[in-house]
């Protein structure tokens, strides 16, 4: 029988996303499914639905070896690359971050594991280089254990889909943490597979008017499960009367994502999906903490369970300070023209999701791609990004919106002003947050204090501020020509001012005279800004640039961008940098 998944809110189409990729790789891997991409829906057959442990199982396990268990085989490969005194430090270092011998010895290799310490302690004593090589060649072959990398790979995907989607429910119970992947497929069939086929197979005897096939289905069925209680139940007040079959069915309470399913007392709360149950900023207008039931079908609950597969990883390297878990987000693509595009997207953004902008990237591929729509596009995309930490009780949720202003400067300028920023950090916190529509005054004024105190050039707040003044002045809709010439004459005031200093011999007045400035910009003390910038025209008897009064008086342009771009000007050496107009 053929099942039809249909689109819905975010979090449902990121599970169909999920499942799609799933069945993909299955495909690729010789498996022989169908499955059918609709305008709006997703169709599969119960065969196909039968097996799906084992392809969702054998997908993250696929991911995991492929992206993640390389990275710890390559640093064990430059390990072994230099063997000196020194590695067996590195050795040490190295298993205590990779866990190999806890993970090894919980898989069954507990003498294999107490070998390699002994020898570890005999290098360590004797310093001998031929014992040193015993022991590599020891570590080695551990990690090529397949029990090994499958314990390496569970533990990865469990506390992925732990913290941030579900927390402890089925398969992922803390108790089960030591099973193998054959045994987490097995669980999952228990949980997941087994009662959907129930409800698939009495929906097909339903729609065929075939209460015959039912009844024998049903008495040969011997599962606990509460649907299969239920539907015996039903069969046995219905005697063998089909409507009065469908009356008891039809008095349960049905799926409220597809209702197309009895829910059997099933409920969709945060253990389901838990960023939307205990996130603090965002959830708080979600439906469901207005009502108190969300009955979710067997159906459902599979497509939701494949979210984690529909999102994209993406590390912000930018915010190192952070603790791990906050820097890593898993990301996703919401649109709703249809289901392939949906589809597609999505793959493009994790294809991208290594780089240091992979929204960026995305946007611009939009705007190559479909010049004329490109806006209206981009206009109907939802970034949505979010993490957890399931024993804290923490997450983050954001949602982001490409509004038509943010659309129309990434069409237009983007290209003359972000792309031309140079440290990869600022870049992508600009773009992060331009994209959460935030202000962007604090992430310059932070980089602008760098940039003095490391004698680096403007070049980067130049573009910084001009990013945020053409941004501004879209969402306003004033004059964008105007806003680009007052930004760059702001710079190259500032310029002409360190070429006088130099000349007078006052170089080194130029340093505290940025960090002046930049303090009392900071605030928005236009006053002592403005009375610094006087008495330095009037010692220096150079002509006051209009620049500074126009800042006062035209309300197209900021005091805190004029400020940012003249001290950019300021601490930039000509001949370093050419600011394109
Ligand atoms: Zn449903």
């Amino acid at each position: 029988m053929q099942v039809r998944i249909y689109l819905n809110d975010w979090f449902y189409n990121m599970g169909i996303v999920g499942m799609i990729r799933i069945l993909e790789h299955a495909k690729r891997k010789g498996e022989d499914i169908t499955f059918v991409l609709g305008e709006d829906f997703l169709e599969i057959d119960d065969k196909t639905i039968n097996n799906f442990h084992n392809f969702y199982f054998d997908y993250f396990y696929d991911e995991y070896t492929k992206k993640e268990y390389i990275k710890i085989k390559d640093r064990f490969n430059q390990l072994k690359l230099k063997l000196d005194v020194d590695t067996i430090k590195e050795i040490e270092k190295f298993l205590l971050e990779t866990k190999l011998d806890d993970k090894a010895a919980k898989k069954g290799f507990e003498s294999e594991v107490k070998e390699l310490l002994d020898i570890i302690k005999k290098v360590k004593k004797n310093h001998d280089l031929n014992t040193l090589a015993i022991l590599i060649n020891k570590i080695e072959s551990l990690l090529k254990e397949n029990d090994v990398i499958e314990k390496y790979a569970l533990d990865n995907i469990r506390s992925m889909m732990y913290d941030n989607f579900f927390g402890q429910m089925s398969f992922l119970q803390k108790g089960l943490s030591n099973k193998s992947l054959d045994e987490h497929k097995q669980i999952m069939f228990k949980d997941f597979i087994k009662p959907l086929i129930v409800d698939i197979k009495v929906e097909e005897y339903l729609q065929n008017n075939d209460l015959n096939s039912l009844s024998s289905f049903l008495e040969k069925e011997q599962g606990k499960e509460e649907n299969v209680k239920a539907y015996k139940n039903y069969l046995k007040k219905s005697k063998k009367d089909m409507n009065i079959f469908n009356e008891s069915l039809c008095a349960n309470s049905y799926c409220s994502i597809c209702n197309i399913y009895p829910s059997f007392k099933e409920d969709f709360n945060e253990s389901r999906f838990l960023i939307l149950g205990v996130s603090n900023e965002n959830a708080s207008n979600f439906f469901w903490n207005f009502i108190t039931k969300y009955p979710i079908c067997n159906l459902c609950k599979l497509v939701i369970l494949c979210a984690p597969a529909g999102v994209a990883k993406f590390d912000k390297f930018y915010m190192e300070k952070e603790e791990w878990w906050k820097r890593n987000f898993y990301t996703f693509v919401n649109l709703d023209t249809n289901l392939e595009d949906l589809f597609k997207k999505n793959e493009s953004l994790k294809k991208k999701i290594s780089s240091d902008n992979p929204y960026k990237e995305f946007i611009v591929d939009i705007l190559e791609q479909a010049r004329e729509e490109s806006i209206w596009t981009l206009q109907n995309i939802l970034f949505v990004e979010f993490n957890g930490q399931y024993q804290s009780k923490k997450s983050n949720l954001k949602y982001m919106h490409i509004s038509k202003f943010i659309a129309k400067y990434f069409k237009t300028y983007s290209r003359e002003t972000i792309d031309r920023i140079k440290n990869r950090k600022l870049k992508a916190e600009l773009i992060d947050k331009i994209l959460q529509n935030e202000d962007l005054n604090k992430v310059i004024f932070i980089r602008l204090k760098e940039c003095i105190k490391n004698n680096a050039n403007g070049a980067d707040i130049y573009y910084s501020t001009l990013s945020k003044a053409l941004l501004n002045c879209i969402k306003m809709k004033g004059d964008e020509n105007k806003v680009k010439d007052k930004v760059y004459r702001a710079f190259f005031t500032g310029k002409e001012m360190r070429e006088y200093l130099k000349k007078n011999k006052s170089e080194n007045k130029i340093s505290s005279l940025a960090y002046r400035l930049l303090n009392t910009a900071k605030v928005g003390n236009k006053k002592d800004f403005m009375d610094t910038v006087l008495r330095l025209y009037i010692n220096s008897e150079m002509e006051m640039p209009r620049i500074f009064l126009e800042a006062f008086y035209e309300d197209n342009i900021d005091f805190e961008t004029l400020a940012q771009s003249f001290i950019a000007g300021l601490i930039t050496e000509t001949k370093e940098v050419e600011v394109h107009e």
